[in-house]
C-alpha cells in the first residue's frame, strides 16, 4: 500500500522543523477536522478533516465564511499525518512554509453527502459536512471549480457555509475570533516575542507578558471608570466565541440584544458585546475591547 504521506514527509527535513512525521494512528472515534491560521510568506488557513488515516487539507487564504454568498478559495495542499492537527508552534526559516501556527479552530465532522462514501465524495468534486468545533459549526461544503487559466493545478476547490440557523452574513468569524482555541494567543503572539508591543513611549518592564500587563492596564481603566455597564462589556468581549451562537436567534434579533445593554445572556457574546461597545460607553472602550487579556 502506498505511504498516504509521502508527499508531505519529502517536503519536510525533520531534523529541522518541530512539524510532526506522522507517527500516530488514526483514532477510532469521530473524524476531527482542525483548522490551523498559518503566517507563512502570505496568511492563510489550512482547513483539515481527518479521513483515510489522514488530514486531506485545503490552504484557505481568507479563512471561513459564515455567509453563505461568500465562497472562499480553497487550495487543495498535499494530505497532512493525522497528529499534525495538535501541531501548533513555528516552523523555523528555511524550512517548508516557514512560520507561525496556530490552531484556530479544532472539533469533529460528519459527512453528509452525496452518497455514503466521503471518499468516493471527496474524489467527485463535492463534500457536504457538518461541523462540530469551537467556532465552525453547521453545514459547510467543499466544492472542486475549474481553475482559471493556464497555471491551475486541478486542486482549486471552494469551501462555503450552506444555509442552517448558523449561517450568518453580519460576523466575520475570523476578525471576530483570531486566537488560539488551544494558547489563546493570536498567530503572532507565538514565539518568544510574546511582549506587547504598543505604540507608546512607555515600554514594558523586562519580563512583562502580554497578559499582565493587560491586566494592569484593565485595573487602571476600571479605577478610572465607574458603573458595571463598563466591565460588563469588557468581561464579555474577552471571549473568543463563535459568532453563530452570538447572533443566534439570527439577524433579527440582533438589535434588540444591542438595546438590552449589559444582559450578560450567556451565548450571545462577541457580536452583540462588540456592537455595544462601539456603540455606547466612552470613544475608549472600543479599543480596550480589542486588547483583551488571553485567558
Ligand atoms: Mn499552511
Amino acid at each position: 500500500m502506498p505511504n498516504p504521506l509521502q508527499t508531505y514527509q519529502k517536503m519536510r527535513d525533520f531534523g529541522d522543523t518541530p512539524e510532526p512525521q506522522g507517527s500516530k494512528k488514526r483514532s477510532p472515534k469521530q473524524p476531527i477536522f482542525v483548522v490551523q491560521k498559518h503566517h507563512a510568506s502570505h496568511l492563510h488557513y489550512d482547513f483539515r478533516l481527518e479521513m483515510e488515516g489522514v488530514l486531506k487539507s485545503w490552504a484557505v487564504p481568507k479563512g471561513p465564511s459564515y455567509d453563505p454568498a461568500v465562497r472562499r478559495l480553497a487550495m487543495m495542499t498535499e494530505d497532512h499525518p493525522y497528529d499534525y492537527a495538535s501541531f501548533e508552534g513555528v516552523i523555523p526559516e528555511g524550512n517548508y512554509g516557514a512560520g507561525n501556527v496556530i490552531i484556530w479552530d479544532q472539533g469533529t465532522w460528519e459527512f453528509i453527502e452525496p452518497g455514503d462514501d466521503p471518499v468516493k465524495a471527496l474524489e467527485s468534486g463535492k463534500l457536504t459536512f457538518r461541523l462540530q468545533g469551537k467556532k465552525m459549526f453547521g453545514e459547510w461544503a467543499l466544492v472542486r471549480i475549474k481553475g482559471r487559466g493556464r497555471s491551475s493545478r486541478g486542486n482549486e476547490w471552494l469551501l462555503l457555509k450552506h444555509r442552517d440557523q448558523f449561517a450568518n452574513d453580519e460576523v466575520d468569524v475570523t476578525t471576530v475570533a483570531p486566537r488560539s482555541v488551544v494558547s489563546d494567543r493570536t498567530v503572532d503572539e507565538l514565539g518568544d516575542d510574546v511582549v506587547w508591543e504598543s505604540n507608546r513611549s512607555a515600554r514594558p518592564k523586562k519580563g512583562t507578558t502580554v497578559a499582565s500587563r493587560l491586566r494592569s492596564a484593565a485595573k487602571e481603566k476600571e479605577k478610572k471608570t465607574t458603573g458595571v455597564k463598563k466591565r460588563t462589556s469588557v468581561k464579555t468581549s474577552s471571549r473568543d466565541a463563535p459568532p453563530a451562537r452570538a447572533t443566534k436567534p439570527a439577524k433579527r434579533a440582533a438589535p434588540a440584544t444591542r438595546r438590552s445593554a449589559p444582559a450578560p445572556a450567556a451565548p450571545s457574546r462577541s457580536a452583540s458585546s462588540r456592537k455595544r461597545s462601539s456603540r455606547a460607553g466612552p470613544p475608549t472602550s472600543a479599543r480596550s475591547t480589542r486588547r483583551r487579556p488571553p485567558r
